[in-house]
């Protein structure tokens, strides 16, 4: 059977967040995925005021599909699934880039596993140029953290997902932010060191699906208030290498296909 690669491209990421918000983006970004906002926006009976994307690193389509019931908490708090693939190479800087420039590689210049801070218009950029209060949350060393660094927006670095989690409540609970970005790798580092289905790996999904609920049951508590949007919105997969550790990068389709999760409250 061959592999088919899925259907969106990371790049349409920011536009479709931002259309989320009727917050429109300069041409310069890959269009939207325009039938999902539209449902995304009939559901939240708006445009949405409080985004979460939650950035959960290196779960990729096939974890999914072997390991499904590890997802219930996810689906719990979401009522739409958009298959994504990733960018080449399907490697975190230049995913995350892509998602956040709605650029392709050679245009945001990150192609390879190189962390420098992007120069080129960004989401982030464009809220905080409108007035929009944004934060990320991110562990130690996060790619996040050096990428999009150089803003005027609030960085809080945490050492794992249950101190990103405290975090993150607190922030939703001031109810301070209109956008917050939150990235954890607890999966991508269990399955870089044990495999990408090795129990610590499978485990790390678990954490990170209830650290996703966990925020998706504060943000419910403001639902009078705000249109609320949350993603679960991973960057590239991982594969097995022959010495039974984990590796990304590479066009593989364990590498290549995601799935993002969108709910709205
Ligand atoms: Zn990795």
């Amino acid at each position: 059977m061959a592999d088919y690669y899925n259907q969106y491209e990371l790049k349409q990421f920011a536009a479709t967040i931002a259309e989320c918000m009727d917050f429109p983006l300069p041409e310069s970004y890959a269009p939207s995925i325009g039938w999902a906002v539209n449902v995304l926006k009939e559901r939240m009976g708006g445009a949405a005021d409080r985004v979460v994307l939650y950035h959960a690193d290196a779960v990729g389509l096939y974890i999914w599909q072997k390991y499904n019931n590890l997802f219930a908490p996810v689906y719990r708090h979401t009522s739409m699934s958009l298959p994504f693939v990733s960018t080449v190479e399907s490697v975190t800087p230049v995913a995350h880039a892509s998602m956040y420039t709605g650029l392709d590689p050679k245009d945001h210049g990150i192609e390879t596993y190189v962390r420098p801070q992007l120069t080129c218009d960004t989401l982030y950029d464009r809220l905080i140029a409108d007035g929009k209060k944004v934060a990320i949350l991110a562990m130690t060393d996060s790619t996040f953290l050096h990428i999009f660094k150089g803003r005027e927006l609030d960085y809080f670095e945490l050492r794992n997902a249950a101190e990103i989690q405290e975090k993150a409540l607190e922030l939703i609970a001031d109810d301070r932010y209109d956008v917050i970005s939150i990235h954890t790798f607890e999966y991508d580092n269990a399955a870089h060191a044990f495999g990408p289905e090795s129990k610590q790996a499978l485990n790390a999904v678990s954490i990170e699906a209830e650290v996703f609920a966990n925020i998706a049951k504060e943000l419910k508590k403001f639902a009078d208030k705000h249109r609320i949007l949350l993603t679960y919105s991973p960057d590239h997969g991982q594969h097995l290498t022959e010495g039974f550790t984990g590796a990304h990068g590479s066009k593989m389709i364990e590498d290549m296909n995601i799935l993002h999760f969108f709910g709205t409250f």
